[in-house]
């Protein structure tokens, strides 16, 4: 495979079945390049001929090809902050399987991770009949080199610089990619959810910490090749409480699960509803107002036309998208006001796991690097 079967693949993952005539005018291939291209998918399994005949009224109708989802499957792995959420998907990142395990963050040796992660990986692989897996797209808790094989640095984790790539590989024996894992779930959404067809995604995350990611025309945003859009860390409050960065007053000292937590009145481990029990305490109005703060600064520097918010954000009350609708507008340029959109994920909390299935279909599908 190369390029222009990669290219090929896109436009009929995007826009559905098409006719040999229509992917030569969408690709701008030969018609000599495009039948090599279809011949050789065909052969591999990858697309097939429909028996559906649609007539465009001139000349005679044509068959239509069409991709085989279930051809090949991909892995996704979410290393979030104590939580491990692996999905095994189809081509169009549909879940077919899927496993999590938890692991507390006092006890991070990477090697017990990546060991843990990758037995289950196999085990899932197994028990879901041995599918042929292309590559696996790990979603980690921070930013990545430019190759996307190492991660560079993890608050809440303390790794900094660690080979993932390389050390799942050793353990699966299977191709790996990686990638800041609020990219990763904003990649998803652009590429299968809600974000489809949108120039510019910005995805907000809360979990643990508050994170985000940025695509643009279909690219994961790296500024410096491997930086992140660190929304968390806009300082707010030059006194405010120490942050995990080592700052003081950023959002996410104000706005991270221990300090909501804390203002519900709980310990242990955060309920799916926690937006929602934060609604009814004194926290509720000053948490709205910093994330309106801090998404109007984010929104005129990036210009997202959709914001997607995930975690427990993607779960809040309506009436904390209902505040962000109404205060936003005023505070960003003209221009942004009409067309900004803010939705929940898509994808529930698997949207991570699934962020890493989007990657690594990225990287070993549909660029044609499948061998
Ligand atoms: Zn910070």
């Amino acid at each position: 495979m190369g390029t222009h079967h990669g290219q090929v693949l896109c436009i009929i993952r995007d826009e559905g079945p098409q006719s040999r005539a229509a992917l030569a005018r969408r690709s701008k291939l030969s018609p000599t390049t495009l039948t090599h291209v279809t011949a050789q998918l065909l052969r591999d399994g990858v697309v097939a001929e429909c028996d559906i005949v649609e007539s465009t009224g001139v000349g005679r109708p044509g068959q239509t090809i069409k991709l085989i989802p279930e051809a090949f499957h991909v892995a996704g792995i979410h290393l979030g902050a104590g939580l491990v959420q692996i999905v095994i998907t189809d081509l169009y990142a549909n879940v077919k399987a899927s496993a999590s395990f938890d692991f507390s963050l006092r006890e991070t040796d990477p090697d017990n991770v990546v060991s843990h992660a990758a037995d289950m990986l196999l085990r899932l692989r197994r028990e879901a009949g041995d599918p042929r897996l292309l590559g696996v797209g790990v979603a980690v808790p921070g930013p990545v080199n430019a190759e996307q094989r190492s991660i560079l640095a993890s608050i809440n984790t303390g790794w900094r610089n660690l080979p993932l790539a390389s050390m799942f590989e050793t353990k699966t024996a299977l191709p790996v990619i990686l990638e800041h894992n609020v990219s990763s779930m904003a990649l998803a959404e652009v590429r299968y959810g809600t974000g489809r067809g949108v120039p510019a995604v910005l995805y907000v995350y809360l979990r643990t910490g508050l994170g985000a990611g940025l695509v643009v025309d279909g690219m994961p945003f790296r500024p410096g090749g491997h930086g992140a859009v660190e929304l968390g860390h806009i300082q707010i409050s030059r006194d405010g409480p120490l942050c995990s960065c080592g700052n003081h007053g950023c959002l996410e000292s104000y706005v991270n699960e221990s300090v909501l937590m804390r203002a519900v009145g709980l310990e242990g481990q955060a309920p799916n509803n926690l937006l929602e029990r934060l609604e009814a305490t004194d926290t509720w109005t000053p948490t709205l107002d910093r994330l309106t703060d801090s998404l109007a600064i984010a929104i005129n520097l990036l210009t997202p036309d959709l914001i997607i918010l995930g975690g427990h954000l993607g779960e809040a009350p309506d009436s904390l998208f209902g505040h962000l609708l109404q205060n936003l507008p005023p505070r960003v340029m003209p221009h942004m006001r009409e067309v900004l959109r803010i939705e929940r994920s898509g994808f529930g909390p698997l949207s991570g796991a699934i962020g890493g299935a989007a990657v690594a279909l990225d990287h070993f599908f549909y660029s044609g690097a499948r061998s």
